[in-house]
């Protein structure tokens, strides 16, 4: 007997059930109780620290329900474009509970985020004076750092020397002394350097990093850094032998180089910052399909009615993403699978390979850790519609937080009134 190592559900297969039997599938759902669990333990982790904020990083989740729980958990917004700085401020977060964080910004971003009071990431040397010239500068500042061969970085997000994002060491120093002189009176220093990374040494090596330039950036220049923000990246198990980061490890070991490095540099008190978003939502959203066919040709397929248009990161990363076939979990997982979606596109499949129970078409089958880069990587190719996103209240009630797209949703943009004399 072959036996596959198991990751537990939230939720008892008679709920799923239930749930799918509501609700059409696919859809994802999410668990309100584990989200703000893992929210509560990630600050108390850092409760050491004089100030400490997560901004919850919109892109992986942009759901504003999902934010409305994080703002109530003291959790405020990383936002990157136009859309998510609206979703934050419809969730009423706002000013420097917002870190505007972007790369090619254009210029209707950086004024909405200066009109929002959010604090505005500078991603190059040459955003200064676009951002005065559109937006006016800020009276607080930051400046993203790419530490180049000074780190490396991994897959996802590539070399910090190859990446596309932040500041050199140089620019670094010649900006602040640029914004100084301008007249900014408040700064902030940012990095992100890794994505999905589960060692927590590498986020002590982060701080560490930042916390070393912090202090020389403010002694050479005589300015006050007054927060640093180590970015997102930190991973999740992904895989059933994978283990999560180790938060108080990480926070431990930044205590110590922070009485180490900030405390001697007169920088008592420095603000933390984290931007995660993969941490907070990924292992909370799973992605629930009902099997459409099974089909043995040169290898057996199992056709599920969500495709990568639910979920891209398997066919855009290679990405495992553990699969539990609902009411089979303790039968032997003796037949090998790929499990595909309905796209005309060979990559479209969710797992390659994978060694499951035997399977029939109508098995239920729920998708792991689909709560961040999942639904928020949605698109319309073949015409596939987006599905519905769901929420398991802590009292067990299931609402739906964004319901399905239509054919009509999908259809908007086109004038048929104007086709038919075309
Ligand atoms: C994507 C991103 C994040 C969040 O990354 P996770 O891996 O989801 O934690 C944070 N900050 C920036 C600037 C990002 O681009």
């Amino acid at each position: 007997m072959t036996t596959e190592l198991t990751k537990a559900l939230p939720f008892s297969n008679d709920e799923i059930i239930a749930i799918a039997n509501r609700f059409e599938t696919p859809f994802h759902v999410y668990d309100e109780k584990g989200i703000r669990e893992n929210a509560r333990r990630l600050i108390s982790a850092f409760s050491w620290a004089p100030s400490f904020l997560e901004y919850f990083a919109v892109k992986a989740a942009p759901n504003p329900y999902l934010m409305k729980i994080f703002k109530r958990e003291g959790i405020g917004a990383d936002c990157s474009s136009m859309a998510e700085l609206s979703l934050a401020e419809r969730c009423g977060i706002v000013g420097e509970n917002v870190m505007f964080t972007s790369n090619d910004t254009p210029s209707g971003e950086f004024k909405a985020a200066k009109d929002m009071g959010a604090v505005i990431n500078l991603d190059d040397i040459s955003h200064i004076p676009f951002l005065e010239e559109h937006a006016g500068l800020p009276e607080l500042a930051c400046i993203r750092y790419n530490p180049g061969t000074a780190r490396t970085g991994n897959s996802i997000i590539g070399n910090p020397v190859e990446a596309k994002y932040g500041f050199t060491r140089e620019q670094v120093f010649e900006g602040y002394t640029i914004l100084r002189d301008k007249g900014v009176k408040r700064f902030g220093l940012h990095t992100m350097v890794a994505s999905n990374e589960l060692h927590y040494k590498y986020f002590v090596d982060t701080a560490v990093m930042l916390f070393e330039l912090a202090a020389e950036v403010s002694r050479e220049l005589g300015i006050k850094i007054e927060f640093v923000n180590l970015g997102g990246g930190i991973g999740i198990p992904y895989k059933p032998d994978q283990i999560a980061v180790d938060l108080e490890a990480v926070s431990a070991e930044m205590k110590a180089a922070y009485d180490r490095i900030i405390v001697p540099a007169g920088l008592h008190p420095l603000k933390i910052c984290l931007e995660s978003g993969r941490m907070m939502t990924g292992p909370y959203g799973f992605l629930v399909s009902r099997v459409l066919h099974v089909k043995t040709t040169y290898k057996n397929y199992v056709g599920l009615d969500a495709c990568m248009a639910n979920l891209m990161r398997p066919a855009l990363y290679g990405a495992y993403h553990h699969i539990t076939v609902v009411g089979k979990e303790n039968e032997p997982a003796n037949h090998i699978y790929d499990v595909t979606g309905s796209l005309c596109e060979n990559n479209d499949k969710f797992a390659i390979d994978r060694k499951l129970p035997l399977i029939v078409p109508g098995d239920l089958v729920v998708i792991h850790d689909a709560g961040a880069h999942g639904h928020a990587m949605g698109f319309n190719y073949n015409g596939k519609t987006r599905s519905a996103e769901l929420l398991r209240r802590e009292n067990g009630e299931v609402i739906e937080i964004r319901r399905a797209e239509t054919l009509d949703d999908l259809f908007a943009t086109l004038d048929f009134e104007k086709l038919k004399s075309f």
